[in-house]
Protein backbone atom coordinates (compact mmCIF):
# COMPACT_ATOMS: atom_id res chain seq x y z
CA UNK A 1 0.00 0.00 0.00
CA UNK A 2 3.13 2.30 0.92
CA UNK A 3 3.57 2.34 -2.66
CA UNK A 4 0.22 4.58 -3.86
CA UNK A 5 1.16 8.00 -4.92
CA UNK A 6 -0.34 10.54 -3.05
CA UNK A 7 -3.17 13.21 -3.82
CA UNK A 8 -1.00 15.61 -4.79
CA UNK A 9 1.43 13.06 -6.75
CA UNK A 10 -2.19 12.20 -8.71
CA UNK A 11 -2.97 15.21 -9.16
CA UNK A 12 0.98 15.89 -10.89
CA UNK A 13 -0.10 13.27 -13.18
CA UNK A 14 -3.50 13.91 -14.11
CA UNK A 15 -2.34 17.62 -14.81
CA UNK A 16 1.29 16.29 -16.57
CA UNK A 17 0.61 13.21 -18.28
CA UNK A 18 -3.01 12.57 -18.79
CA UNK A 19 -4.36 14.30 -22.01
CA UNK A 20 -8.14 14.98 -21.55
CA UNK A 21 -10.75 15.04 -23.68
CA UNK A 22 -12.04 18.40 -25.48
CA UNK A 23 -9.42 20.12 -22.78
CA UNK A 24 -6.86 22.60 -22.79
CA UNK A 25 -4.49 21.28 -21.13
CA UNK A 26 -2.60 24.36 -20.18
CA UNK A 27 -5.08 25.06 -17.59
CA UNK A 28 -6.63 21.85 -16.60
CA UNK A 29 -7.49 21.64 -13.00
CA UNK A 30 -7.47 17.96 -11.90
CA UNK A 31 -10.83 16.90 -10.86
CA UNK A 32 -10.29 13.04 -9.83
CA UNK A 33 -13.19 11.44 -8.97
CA UNK A 34 -13.00 8.01 -7.19
CA UNK A 35 -16.51 6.60 -6.13
CA UNK A 36 -20.07 7.48 -6.61
CA UNK A 37 -23.67 6.34 -5.76
CA UNK A 38 -26.86 7.25 -6.92
CA UNK A 39 -26.68 10.70 -8.84
CA UNK A 40 -23.66 11.62 -6.10
CA UNK A 41 -19.94 11.68 -7.30
CA UNK A 42 -16.90 11.53 -4.80
CA UNK A 43 -13.28 12.82 -5.31
CA UNK A 44 -10.85 11.85 -3.58
CA UNK A 45 -10.83 14.23 -0.99
CA UNK A 46 -14.29 12.92 -0.11
CA UNK A 47 -15.60 15.85 -1.72
CA UNK A 48 -19.62 15.34 -3.10
CA UNK A 49 -21.07 16.16 -6.30
CA UNK A 50 -24.33 15.90 -8.08
CA UNK A 51 -23.66 14.41 -11.61
CA UNK A 52 -25.42 17.06 -13.54
CA UNK A 53 -25.15 16.16 -16.98
CA UNK A 54 -25.07 12.11 -16.22
CA UNK A 55 -21.23 12.06 -16.85
CA UNK A 56 -21.44 13.67 -20.19
CA UNK A 57 -24.98 12.19 -21.03
CA UNK A 58 -24.13 8.73 -20.44
CA UNK A 59 -25.43 7.74 -17.15
CA UNK A 60 -29.18 6.57 -16.74
CA UNK A 61 -30.11 5.07 -14.09
CA UNK A 62 -27.79 6.49 -11.29
CA UNK A 63 -24.24 5.36 -10.44
CA UNK A 64 -23.03 1.81 -9.04
CA UNK A 65 -26.82 0.33 -9.85
CA UNK A 66 -27.19 -2.92 -7.79
CA UNK A 67 -28.97 -4.69 -11.15
CA UNK A 68 -26.14 -3.50 -13.09
CA UNK A 69 -23.51 -4.27 -10.90
CA UNK A 70 -24.83 -7.33 -10.58
CA UNK A 71 -25.48 -8.49 -14.17
CA UNK A 72 -21.28 -7.20 -15.18
CA UNK A 73 -20.18 -9.40 -12.08
CA UNK A 74 -22.52 -12.46 -13.21
CA UNK A 75 -21.17 -12.48 -16.86
CA UNK A 76 -17.36 -11.81 -15.55
CA UNK A 77 -17.74 -15.18 -13.82
CA UNK A 78 -18.47 -16.71 -17.25
CA UNK A 79 -16.30 -14.41 -19.69
CA UNK A 80 -14.99 -11.12 -19.94
CA UNK A 81 -14.69 -10.75 -23.72
CA UNK A 82 -14.86 -13.01 -26.78
CA UNK A 83 -14.35 -11.96 -30.43
CA UNK A 84 -17.58 -10.89 -32.55
CA UNK A 85 -15.18 -11.47 -35.66
CA UNK A 86 -16.99 -14.78 -36.83
CA UNK A 87 -18.11 -15.89 -33.17
CA UNK A 88 -20.64 -14.93 -30.43
CA UNK A 89 -21.95 -14.66 -27.19
CA UNK A 90 -25.11 -15.44 -25.21
CA UNK A 91 -25.47 -12.09 -24.22
CA UNK A 92 -24.67 -10.58 -26.77
CA UNK A 93 -27.10 -12.19 -28.84
CA UNK A 94 -29.96 -12.06 -26.36
CA UNK A 95 -29.10 -7.93 -26.32
CA UNK A 96 -29.52 -7.89 -30.07
CA UNK A 97 -32.86 -9.54 -29.73
CA UNK A 98 -33.70 -6.91 -27.52
CA UNK A 99 -32.61 -4.22 -29.16
CA UNK A 100 -34.56 -4.81 -32.24
CA UNK A 101 -38.32 -5.89 -30.44
CA UNK A 102 -37.30 -2.65 -28.38
CA UNK A 103 -36.94 -0.18 -31.44
CA UNK A 104 -38.70 1.33 -34.51
CA UNK A 105 -40.76 -1.07 -36.38
CA UNK A 106 -38.44 -2.06 -39.58
CA UNK A 107 -35.02 -2.06 -38.41
CA UNK A 108 -34.06 -5.71 -37.87
CA UNK A 109 -30.43 -6.40 -37.63
CA UNK A 110 -27.83 -5.16 -34.90
CA UNK A 111 -23.94 -4.01 -35.50
CA UNK A 112 -22.26 -3.98 -32.76
CA UNK A 113 -19.18 -1.13 -31.82
CA UNK A 114 -17.76 0.37 -28.47
CA UNK A 115 -18.43 4.44 -29.23
CA UNK A 116 -20.96 6.43 -30.44
CA UNK A 117 -18.55 7.89 -33.52
CA UNK A 118 -18.42 4.59 -34.49
CA UNK A 119 -21.61 3.26 -34.39
CA UNK A 120 -22.18 6.50 -37.16
CA UNK A 121 -19.42 5.32 -39.07
CA UNK A 122 -20.55 1.98 -39.90
CA UNK A 123 -23.92 3.52 -40.78
CA UNK A 124 -22.24 5.61 -43.03
CA UNK A 125 -20.49 3.00 -44.65
CA UNK A 126 -23.40 0.09 -44.90
CA UNK A 127 -25.39 3.31 -46.32
CA UNK A 128 -22.92 3.36 -49.27
CA UNK A 129 -22.16 -0.17 -49.94
CA UNK A 130 -26.15 -0.80 -49.82
CA UNK A 131 -26.27 1.15 -52.60
CA UNK A 132 -23.40 -0.62 -54.54
CA UNK A 133 -24.91 -3.90 -53.70
CA UNK A 134 -28.50 -3.59 -53.54
CA UNK A 135 -30.92 -5.19 -56.33
CA UNK A 136 -30.49 -1.90 -58.54
CA UNK A 137 -27.52 -1.13 -57.78
CA UNK A 138 -26.53 2.93 -57.79
CA UNK A 139 -23.09 3.25 -57.45
CA UNK A 140 -22.99 6.59 -57.66
CA UNK A 141 -24.71 7.25 -54.56
CA UNK A 142 -21.61 8.30 -52.71
CA UNK A 143 -22.94 11.98 -50.94
CA UNK A 144 -24.82 12.59 -47.68
CA UNK A 145 -26.88 15.48 -46.11
CA UNK A 146 -25.83 16.86 -43.18
CA UNK A 147 -27.24 19.43 -40.83
CA UNK A 148 -25.41 22.86 -39.51
CA UNK A 149 -23.81 22.71 -36.05
CA UNK A 150 -23.94 18.67 -36.49
CA UNK A 151 -22.05 16.52 -33.90
CA UNK A 152 -21.67 12.61 -34.68
CA UNK A 153 -18.66 12.30 -33.00
CA UNK A 154 -14.82 12.60 -33.47
CA UNK A 155 -13.30 10.18 -35.96
CA UNK A 156 -13.10 11.16 -39.53
CA UNK A 157 -16.35 10.27 -40.79
CA UNK A 158 -18.40 11.96 -38.37
CA UNK A 159 -16.35 14.69 -38.41
CA UNK A 160 -17.29 15.10 -41.77
CA UNK A 161 -20.59 15.61 -41.13
CA UNK A 162 -20.01 16.91 -38.51
CA UNK A 163 -20.64 20.64 -38.69
CA UNK A 164 -19.26 22.21 -35.43
CA UNK A 165 -16.79 24.98 -36.66
CA UNK A 166 -15.17 25.04 -33.67
CA UNK A 167 -14.37 21.11 -33.35
CA UNK A 168 -13.97 20.95 -36.83
CA UNK A 169 -12.50 23.43 -38.95
CA UNK A 170 -8.99 22.09 -38.30
CA UNK A 171 -9.51 18.81 -39.54
CA UNK A 172 -10.68 20.18 -42.62
CA UNK A 173 -8.05 19.13 -45.46
CA UNK A 174 -8.87 15.38 -44.48
CA UNK A 175 -12.60 15.43 -44.87
CA UNK A 176 -14.98 14.63 -47.44
CA UNK A 177 -17.73 16.90 -48.76
CA UNK A 178 -21.25 16.62 -47.67
CA UNK A 179 -24.23 18.93 -48.59
CA UNK A 180 -25.20 20.62 -45.66
CA UNK A 181 -28.52 22.20 -44.90
CA UNK A 182 -28.56 25.05 -41.85
CA UNK A 183 -29.75 23.45 -38.68
CA UNK A 184 -33.80 24.24 -37.73
CA UNK A 185 -33.20 26.32 -35.15
CA UNK A 186 -36.25 28.24 -33.62
CA UNK A 187 -34.37 30.41 -31.82
CA UNK A 188 -31.26 31.69 -34.30
CA UNK A 189 -33.23 30.86 -37.82
CA UNK A 190 -31.88 30.86 -41.18
CA UNK A 191 -30.89 34.83 -42.15
CA UNK A 192 -34.87 36.44 -43.34
CA UNK A 193 -36.41 33.78 -41.72
CA UNK A 194 -39.13 34.30 -38.82
CA UNK A 195 -39.18 31.98 -35.79
CA UNK A 196 -42.80 30.56 -37.48
CA UNK A 197 -41.21 29.97 -40.14
CA UNK A 198 -38.69 27.81 -39.44
CA UNK A 199 -40.02 24.49 -40.15
CA UNK A 200 -41.60 25.05 -43.58
CA UNK A 201 -38.27 26.65 -44.43
CA UNK A 202 -36.02 23.53 -43.69
CA UNK A 203 -38.50 21.34 -45.31
CA UNK A 204 -38.41 23.43 -48.11
CA UNK A 205 -34.81 23.56 -48.19
CA UNK A 206 -33.88 19.73 -47.65
CA UNK A 207 -36.58 18.81 -50.83
CA UNK A 208 -34.90 21.61 -53.31
CA UNK A 209 -32.07 20.24 -52.27
CA UNK A 210 -33.33 16.40 -52.59
CA UNK A 211 -35.09 17.26 -55.94
CA UNK A 212 -31.67 18.65 -57.61
CA UNK A 213 -28.64 16.00 -55.93
CA UNK A 214 -30.50 12.82 -54.71
CA UNK A 215 -29.51 10.59 -57.37
CA UNK A 216 -25.80 11.47 -55.82
CA UNK A 217 -26.83 11.04 -52.33
CA UNK A 218 -26.66 8.48 -50.53
CA UNK A 219 -27.81 9.23 -47.22
CA UNK A 220 -28.84 11.99 -44.61
CA UNK A 221 -27.66 11.82 -41.17
CA UNK A 222 -29.60 13.61 -38.53
CA UNK A 223 -29.70 14.01 -34.67
CA UNK A 224 -33.67 12.99 -34.15
CA UNK A 225 -35.57 16.16 -32.23
CA UNK A 226 -32.27 17.99 -30.60
CA UNK A 227 -28.45 18.88 -31.34
CA UNK A 228 -27.30 18.27 -28.47
CA UNK A 229 -23.57 19.05 -29.10
CA UNK A 230 -24.21 22.07 -31.08
CA UNK A 231 -26.26 23.51 -27.52
CA UNK A 232 -29.13 21.58 -27.33
CA UNK A 233 -30.65 23.01 -30.47
CA UNK A 234 -34.37 21.98 -30.23
CA UNK A 235 -35.81 21.46 -33.98
CA UNK A 236 -39.55 22.32 -34.41
CA UNK A 237 -41.89 19.40 -33.77
CA UNK A 238 -42.51 17.72 -37.44
CA UNK A 239 -39.04 18.29 -38.80
CA UNK A 240 -38.18 14.59 -37.88
CA UNK A 241 -40.88 13.46 -39.57
CA UNK A 242 -40.63 15.84 -42.84
CA UNK A 243 -37.13 14.45 -43.34
CA UNK A 244 -38.04 10.41 -43.11
CA UNK A 245 -41.38 11.60 -45.68
CA UNK A 246 -38.99 13.30 -48.01
CA UNK A 247 -36.11 10.72 -47.86
CA UNK A 248 -38.07 8.19 -48.68
CA UNK A 249 -39.78 9.85 -51.66
CA UNK A 250 -36.24 10.65 -52.92
CA UNK A 251 -34.83 7.45 -52.27
CA UNK A 252 -32.31 8.44 -49.98
CA UNK A 253 -31.54 6.34 -46.87
CA UNK A 254 -32.18 8.02 -43.04
CA UNK A 255 -29.82 7.42 -40.68
CA UNK A 256 -30.72 8.45 -37.25
CA UNK A 257 -28.29 9.29 -34.73
CA UNK A 258 -29.74 8.83 -31.34
CA UNK A 259 -26.22 7.97 -30.04
CA UNK A 260 -26.96 10.89 -27.08
CA UNK A 261 -31.29 11.57 -27.72
CA UNK A 262 -32.02 7.63 -27.37
CA UNK A 263 -32.27 5.70 -24.08
CA UNK A 264 -35.39 7.41 -22.24
CA UNK A 265 -33.08 10.86 -22.49
CA UNK A 266 -36.55 12.39 -24.56
CA UNK A 267 -39.30 11.30 -22.27
CA UNK A 268 -39.74 8.25 -25.03
CA UNK A 269 -37.00 5.25 -25.38
CA UNK A 270 -36.13 6.44 -28.64
CA UNK A 271 -36.56 9.68 -29.89
CA UNK A 272 -38.05 8.87 -33.04
CA UNK A 273 -40.63 7.37 -31.19
CA UNK A 274 -42.32 11.00 -30.94
CA UNK A 275 -42.84 11.21 -34.80
CA UNK A 276 -43.15 7.71 -35.23
CA UNK A 277 -40.31 7.53 -37.46
CA UNK A 278 -38.40 4.41 -38.21
CA UNK A 279 -35.10 5.66 -39.98
CA UNK A 280 -33.11 3.10 -42.21
CA UNK A 281 -30.53 3.25 -39.81
CA UNK A 282 -30.38 4.22 -36.02
CA UNK A 283 -27.41 4.56 -33.96
CA UNK A 284 -27.12 4.14 -30.48
CA UNK A 285 -24.45 4.37 -27.53
CA UNK A 286 -24.03 6.94 -24.57
CA UNK A 287 -26.95 5.50 -22.11
CA UNK A 288 -26.85 1.85 -23.73
CA UNK A 289 -24.71 0.60 -20.60
CA UNK A 290 -26.64 2.85 -18.67
CA UNK A 291 -23.34 5.13 -18.77
CA UNK A 292 -20.83 1.65 -17.35
CA UNK A 293 -19.20 0.28 -20.11
CA UNK A 294 -18.35 1.54 -23.82
CA UNK A 295 -21.00 0.34 -26.33
CA UNK A 296 -22.28 1.51 -28.96
CA UNK A 297 -25.05 -0.08 -32.38
CA UNK A 298 -26.31 0.14 -35.61
CA UNK A 299 -29.32 -1.35 -35.98
CA UNK A 300 -30.70 -1.65 -39.60
CA UNK A 301 -33.55 -2.65 -41.99
CA UNK A 302 -33.87 -6.52 -43.53
CA UNK A 303 -33.79 -4.07 -47.14
CA UNK A 304 -29.38 -3.16 -46.08
CA UNK A 305 -29.12 -6.57 -44.93
CA UNK A 306 -29.98 -8.75 -47.72
CA UNK A 307 -28.20 -6.52 -50.05
CA UNK A 308 -24.87 -7.86 -48.18
CA UNK A 309 -25.52 -11.69 -48.63
CA UNK A 310 -23.93 -13.05 -51.28
CA UNK A 311 -21.35 -15.78 -52.07
CA UNK A 312 -18.00 -15.66 -50.22
CA UNK A 313 -16.32 -14.78 -53.35
CA UNK A 314 -18.15 -11.81 -54.37
CA UNK A 315 -16.80 -9.83 -51.74
CA UNK A 316 -20.34 -8.13 -50.67
CA UNK A 317 -19.24 -8.68 -47.07
CA UNK A 318 -19.20 -5.52 -44.56
CA UNK A 319 -15.15 -5.00 -44.15
CA UNK A 320 -15.37 -2.96 -41.27
CA UNK A 321 -15.15 -4.15 -37.31
CA UNK A 322 -14.06 -3.04 -33.47
CA UNK A 323 -12.31 -5.55 -31.60
CA UNK A 324 -14.19 -5.18 -28.72
CA UNK A 325 -17.89 -4.72 -30.51
CA UNK A 326 -20.64 -6.44 -29.01
CA UNK A 327 -18.16 -7.25 -25.79
CA UNK A 328 -20.05 -9.56 -23.10
CA UNK A 329 -19.88 -7.41 -20.04
CA UNK A 330 -20.93 -4.27 -21.98
CA UNK A 331 -23.62 -6.52 -23.08
CA UNK A 332 -24.37 -7.53 -19.61
CA UNK A 333 -24.57 -3.78 -18.64
CA UNK A 334 -26.85 -3.36 -21.36
CA UNK A 335 -29.42 -6.19 -20.46
CA UNK A 336 -29.29 -4.44 -16.75
CA UNK A 337 -30.09 -1.40 -18.09
CA UNK A 338 -32.90 -1.90 -19.92
CA UNK A 339 -34.19 -4.92 -17.38
CA UNK A 340 -34.20 -1.56 -14.91
CA UNK A 341 -35.88 0.42 -17.09
CA UNK A 342 -38.71 -2.28 -16.58
CA UNK A 343 -38.17 -2.93 -12.89
CA UNK A 344 -38.82 0.74 -12.16
CA UNK A 345 -40.81 2.19 -14.52
CA UNK A 346 -37.88 4.62 -15.53
CA UNK A 347 -39.76 5.92 -18.06
CA UNK A 348 -43.54 6.34 -16.26
CA UNK A 349 -41.40 8.15 -13.93
CA UNK A 350 -40.00 10.55 -15.57
CA UNK A 351 -43.21 12.94 -16.13
CA UNK A 352 -42.98 14.73 -12.67
CA UNK A 353 -39.03 15.45 -12.84
CA UNK A 354 -39.67 16.35 -16.55
CA UNK A 355 -42.17 19.09 -14.85
CA UNK A 356 -39.98 20.12 -12.00
CA UNK A 357 -37.24 20.59 -14.85
CA UNK A 358 -39.26 23.07 -16.90
CA UNK A 359 -40.55 25.06 -14.20
CA UNK A 360 -36.71 25.77 -13.06
CA UNK A 361 -36.45 27.06 -16.69
CA UNK A 362 -39.30 28.68 -17.14
CA UNK A 363 -37.73 31.05 -13.59
CA UNK A 364 -34.19 31.13 -15.09
CA UNK A 365 -35.40 32.69 -18.42
CA UNK A 366 -36.64 35.85 -16.21
CA UNK A 367 -32.52 36.85 -15.64
CA UNK A 368 -31.70 39.51 -17.63
CA UNK A 369 -28.54 37.66 -20.11
CA UNK A 370 -30.53 34.42 -20.65
CA UNK A 371 -31.71 35.02 -24.13
CA UNK A 372 -33.84 31.57 -24.41
CA UNK A 373 -34.16 28.58 -22.38
CA UNK A 374 -35.16 25.16 -24.37
CA UNK A 375 -36.11 21.60 -23.02
CA UNK A 376 -37.01 17.90 -24.32
CA UNK A 377 -37.33 15.47 -21.36
CA UNK A 378 -35.20 15.67 -19.46
CA UNK A 379 -32.61 17.12 -21.49
CA UNK A 380 -32.71 21.45 -19.93
CA UNK A 381 -30.59 24.02 -21.66
CA UNK A 382 -30.23 27.91 -20.65
CA UNK A 383 -28.82 29.95 -23.39
CA UNK A 384 -26.72 32.91 -22.83
CA UNK A 385 -26.59 36.63 -24.39
CA UNK A 386 -25.10 39.33 -23.94
CA UNK A 387 -28.16 41.05 -25.33
CA UNK A 388 -31.80 39.83 -25.15
CA UNK A 389 -33.64 41.68 -27.99
CA UNK A 390 -30.32 41.04 -30.90
CA UNK A 391 -29.96 37.93 -29.33
CA UNK A 392 -25.82 38.75 -29.17
CA UNK A 393 -23.81 35.81 -27.97
CA UNK A 394 -20.79 36.73 -25.75
CA UNK A 395 -17.75 36.32 -27.48
CA UNK A 396 -16.81 33.15 -27.14
CA UNK A 397 -13.06 33.72 -25.55
CA UNK A 398 -14.76 35.49 -22.49
CA UNK A 399 -15.89 31.83 -21.29
CA UNK A 400 -18.92 32.64 -19.39
CA UNK A 401 -20.45 29.34 -19.52
CA UNK A 402 -17.46 27.99 -17.67
CA UNK A 403 -17.42 30.45 -15.60
CA UNK A 404 -21.17 29.36 -14.44
CA UNK A 405 -20.17 26.01 -13.67
CA UNK A 406 -16.80 26.69 -11.90
CA UNK A 407 -18.88 28.22 -9.62
CA UNK A 408 -21.67 25.32 -9.54
CA UNK A 409 -19.08 23.37 -8.84
CA UNK A 410 -17.82 24.81 -5.87
CA UNK A 411 -21.33 24.46 -4.83
CA UNK A 412 -21.41 20.64 -5.74
CA UNK A 413 -23.05 20.53 -8.59
CA UNK A 414 -21.03 18.81 -11.79
CA UNK A 415 -22.09 20.75 -15.01
CA UNK A 416 -20.32 20.97 -18.21
CA UNK A 417 -21.56 23.86 -20.60
CA UNK A 418 -21.63 24.10 -24.68
CA UNK A 419 -20.32 27.52 -24.96
CA UNK A 420 -22.86 29.80 -24.06
CA UNK A 421 -25.66 27.53 -23.57
CA UNK A 422 -25.61 25.61 -19.87
CA UNK A 423 -27.29 22.09 -19.48
CA UNK A 424 -28.95 19.98 -17.02
CA UNK A 425 -29.12 16.39 -18.29
CA UNK A 426 -29.06 14.38 -14.73
CA UNK A 427 -29.15 10.61 -14.30
CA UNK A 428 -33.09 9.87 -15.48
CA UNK A 429 -33.53 8.50 -11.60
CA UNK A 430 -32.20 12.51 -10.32
CA UNK A 431 -34.74 13.19 -7.38
CA UNK A 432 -36.63 16.43 -7.07
CA UNK A 433 -34.84 17.42 -4.82
CA UNK A 434 -31.70 16.76 -6.28
CA UNK A 435 -33.46 18.44 -9.72
CA UNK A 436 -33.56 21.48 -6.78
CA UNK A 437 -30.27 21.47 -5.93
CA UNK A 438 -28.48 21.32 -10.04
CA UNK A 439 -31.27 24.14 -10.67
CA UNK A 440 -30.08 26.47 -8.11
CA UNK A 441 -26.45 25.92 -8.47
CA UNK A 442 -27.10 26.64 -11.78
CA UNK A 443 -29.07 29.57 -11.27
CA UNK A 444 -26.18 31.22 -8.47
CA UNK A 445 -23.96 30.12 -10.90
CA UNK A 446 -25.70 32.62 -13.67
CA UNK A 447 -26.55 35.33 -11.10
CA UNK A 448 -22.53 35.22 -10.01
CA UNK A 449 -20.82 35.32 -13.60
CA UNK A 450 -23.06 37.73 -15.00
CA UNK A 451 -23.13 40.77 -12.94
C1 LIG B 1 -21.54 11.77 -28.10
C2 LIG B 1 -22.13 11.67 -29.44
C3 LIG B 1 -21.52 10.90 -30.44
C4 LIG B 1 -20.18 10.25 -30.26
O1 LIG B 1 -20.18 9.22 -29.31
P1 LIG B 1 -18.77 8.74 -28.72
O2 LIG B 1 -19.12 7.55 -27.89
O3 LIG B 1 -18.25 9.89 -27.90
O4 LIG B 1 -17.89 8.43 -29.86
C5 LIG B 1 -22.17 10.76 -31.64
N1 LIG B 1 -23.34 11.37 -31.88
C6 LIG B 1 -23.96 12.12 -30.95
C7 LIG B 1 -25.27 12.74 -31.27
C8 LIG B 1 -23.35 12.32 -29.71
O5 LIG B 1 -23.93 13.12 -28.80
Amino acid sequence: MSNLPTHEQLRQWDRQIVWHAFTQMAEYEPLILERARGCTLVDIDGNEYLDGVSSLWCNVHGHCHPTIDAAIRQQLGKVAHVTSLGASNPTTIRLARRLVDLTPEGLAHVFFASDGACAVEVALKMALQYWRQCDAPRPEKTGYIALGDAYHGDTLGAVSVGGVERFHATFAPLLFDVHRLPAPNPYRPPEGVSPENVLPDALARLERLLEEHHERIAAMVIEPLVQCAAGMIMHPPGYLRGARELTRKYDVLLIADEVAVGMGRTGRMFACEHEDVSPDFLCLGKGLTGGYLPLAATLTTDAVWQAFLGEYAEAKTFFHGHTYGGNPLAAAAAMATLDVFEQEKTLANLAPRIARLGEHLDRMAQLPHVGDVRQRGLIGAVELVRDRTTRESYPWAERRGIRVCDHARREGVLLRPLGNVLVIMPPLVVSLDELDCIATALRRGIIAAIP
